[in-house]
């Protein structure tokens, strides 16, 4: 393929796919600046999400983490509440994804598909009923454990370790380590039930696999990269990479440079982890997550925001990714995981 040819064939995938972005803290982000209003009309400057990129990136369905940092469950309504408020005021532009058929009537309205998550289950409070209202609310994706201590109503018995690491030290995190605590099996169980999606980023070793176990459902990793390539604790291993795609799990790589190289990630660098998981697990349970307004002040994503994201779809080409292949990776593996959980049990 010529240059030309390859901006082209990028842009053409991007209209022609449900594309999807499985994790952004761009509503987060906003109530922990103290703001009483989400503008996702473009006019915040300083932000890698907002309407008018997700379009100019051709953005299908984004992931928006409600709860993150404080993990309070004030904290996650609120956030929810500006997100809601946000769908409210665009509704030619957003729509709330409540159900698997939300996913496709996004892409044929010509609308950004909204996905509340939970980045943590600190929030739900141990409560059965508390999910249940969140529910309601229209949370879809639950990230088990986040970068918090434990509390009474953990779901993962020890804090995760976050740094780099070797193979000896995830296998003794694997091994060592409680991995769920009651509550959390008994969480996997009723996220199965009411149809919300399992995230197991952030996760330890021993979580992992007791949940791939436990699930009846799909799992995903909304934003995490390949351990081989990069030794950090956030990363996937082989081994847990070839666990996921034999469930049919999806993870979406991080945009994070210090996901992707222990020094000096860039986009190229990138690539290669696309490319190794693409190897590893196969075509199905690879996709985005970007972190897009989740990384720490100062930190440039690696695709630098929502609207540029067609120049990882060109790297991809470039490199040899077939388009069948490149419409997975953009957004078909996440809308299968997504379509399946989402229509419940
Ligand atoms: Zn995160």
């Amino acid at each position: 393929m010529t240059e030309e040819n390859i901006a082209q064939t990028a842009r053409r995938l991007h209209q022609t796919t449900l594309v999807v972005d499985a994790h952004a803290d761009t509503a987060g982000r906003q109530v922990s600046r103290g703001a009483s209003r989400l503008d996702l009309s473009g006019a915040l400057p300083g932000y890698e999400v907002d309407l008018p990129k997700l379009k100019a990136g051709g953005i299908d369905l984004q992931v928006f983490a409600c709860a993150v940092g404080a993990h309070d469950t004030l904290g996650a309504l609120r956030t929810m509440g500006l997100l809601l408020e946000e769908v409210d005021r665009h509704p030619d532009d957003l729509l709330l994804i409540r159900a698997a058929r939300d996913l496709r009537r996004a892409r044929e309205q010509g609308k950004v598909g909204c996905l509340l998550a939970s980045e943590g289950s600190i929030p739900l409070h141990g409560e059965r009923g508390v999910l249940r209202a969140f529910h309601e609310l229209g949370l879809r994706l639950v990230t088990l454990v986040h970068a918090e201590q434990p509390t009474p109503w953990s779901a993962q018995a020890d804090a995760s370790y976050f740094g780099l690491c070797d193979d000896a030290f995830r296998e003794a995190e694997r091994q060592t380590k409680q991995g769920l605590t009651e509550w959390g099996k008994e969480l996997v169980r009723l996220l199965n039930a009411a149809g919300i999606v399992i995230d197991l980023a952030h996760c330890n070793d021993a979580t992992f696999y007791q949940t791939l176990e436990l699930s009846e459902q799909p799992v995903v990793v909304s934003h995490a990269c390949a351990f081989a390539l990069c030794p950090h604790s956030r990363n996937l291993t082989d081994e847990q990479l070839k666990a996921l795609a034999e469930r049919r799990g999806v993870v979406g790589l991080a945009f994070y440079h210090k996901f992707v190289a222990e020094r000096g990630g860039d986009l190229e660098r990138l690539l290669d982890h696309f490319l190794h998981v693409l190897e590893v697990g196969g075509t199905d349970c690879v996709g985005l997550g970007s972190d897009f307004d989740g990384l720490p002040a100062g930190t440039a994503p690696l695709v630098p925001d929502a609207s540029q994201l067609p120049l990882l779809t060109e790297g991809l080409l470039r490199r040899g990714v077939d388009e069948e292949t490149v419409r997975k990776i953009l957004g078909g593996n996440f809308e299968r995981v997504f379509t399946e959980v989402l229509a419940g049990p």
